[in-house]
């Protein structure tokens, strides 16, 4: 929790009480937040934050391989068990299921005889290519959707089912946010060809990808102290003074997955002044919440200002300590004291 000091200066102590009916906090349209950029080197041991927000994952393996030299047909069960193994092997903290639905498709599959290499962003490692879509929210790279291209053949020879094993193993250990491991291990990118066993995976493989998701997906809702502004304006009437309230802030969602109907509530000296709850914040996403002139009953001479956000903590979140700001308002006569 961060606090602001506001100090401001006046004559006299606070005696006034608001009589206007309390406006509704105006919440501004949300700055687009989500950007979605394509990421090469995913590293899990650099950036922990590298992962889904969702299991299990879509994989739609595109069987129409038409044209493809030395493609097989059981290639599909040959992906299939790689699958099968990222799944057994981390006890189903990732799991996934096949899809013959292009549209929901979180990860797809498929055979080319050529790689697709013009985008320099991507994984590649001469037999096959992961290329990932993350959606940054800067604590997390959520990663949106994955497209794995597979080889046939190397040097004009047809892999072997345990050649394309390996090459599926590596490629979705991309698309699942692993980065290369030096060593014998799957996520090497130097994987020898013509092999009749496949590889297993590591132990280190399988405890990376379950610290990786061992949190459930949650969002987290925040407001930070930069940027934020909280204000007072004193106004003399005939015997009353009148107190109002200027809140300029945002609210972030540091989540791993969007949030829905949120709450905010603004409080005076831990009276509640005003209320409202927001449709969506999604992950990455922010919203501007802008007060201007609020009336407030002001009731000591130093007015506690709390915006908070999920006040009864109804949403389960990442980090709940991150939920509120504070301001101070002096309203003590500094000159004549
Ligand atoms: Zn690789």
């Amino acid at each position: 929790m961060a606090a602001i000091s506001i100090l401001t200066i006046s004559t006299m102590g606070c005696t006034g009480i608001a009589e206007e009916t309390v406006t509704n906090l105006r919440i501004t349209s949300a700055p687009n937040d989500v950007v979605f950029r394509q990421i090469k080197g995913i590293d899990p041991t650099m950036d922990p934050n590298v992962r889904w927000n969702h299991m299990p994952l879509n994989v739609y393996i595109d069987e129409n391989a038409a044209g493809v030299k030395n493609y097989k047909s059981s290639f599909k069960q040959d992906v299939i068990k790689s699958l099968v193994s990222w799944q057994t092997g981390t006890g189903n903290v990732v799991s996934f299921q096949t899809t013959k639905n292009l549209d929901n498709a979180d990860i797809i599959i498929r055979w080319v005889n050529e790689l697709d290499t013009s985008d320099n962003e991507r994984m590649d490692d001469g037999l096959g290519i992961a290329y990932i879509a993350v959606s940054n929210t800067s604590r997390y790279n959520i990663i949106k959707n994955s497209d794995i291209q597979l080889l046939t053949q190397h040097s004009g020879s047809p892999l072997t089912s345990a050649d394309m094993q390996n090459i599926a193993l590596h490629e979705i250990g991309h698309a699942l946010g692993l980065a290369h491991k030096s060593g014998s291990d799957i996520m090497n990118p130097y994987l020898t060809t013509g092999q009749i066993t496949p590889l297993k995976l590591s132990a280190g493989n399988v405890n990376t990808l379950k610290k990786l998701y061992e949190g459930s997906a949650k969002p987290d809702l925040a407001i930070p102290a930069a940027g934020t502004a909280i204000s007072m304006n004193r106004t003399s009437l005939m015997i009353l003074d009148k107190y109002t309230l200027n809140v300029d802030l945002k609210i972030h969602n540091y989540g791993i997955v969007d949030v829905h109907d949120v709450e905010i509530e603004v409080r005076a000296d831990g009276k509640t002044v005003n209320t409202d709850v927001l449709d969506e914040i999604p992950l990455g996403g922010g919203l501007h919440m802008l007060v201007q002139g609020m009336p407030v009953d002001c009731i000591t001479e130093t007015t506690n200002i709390q915006v908070i956000v999920d006040p009864y903590n109804k949403i389960e979140e990442i980090d709940e300590n991150n939920n509120q700001i504070t301001a101070m308002i002096d309203w003590i006569d500094r000159v004549s004291s």
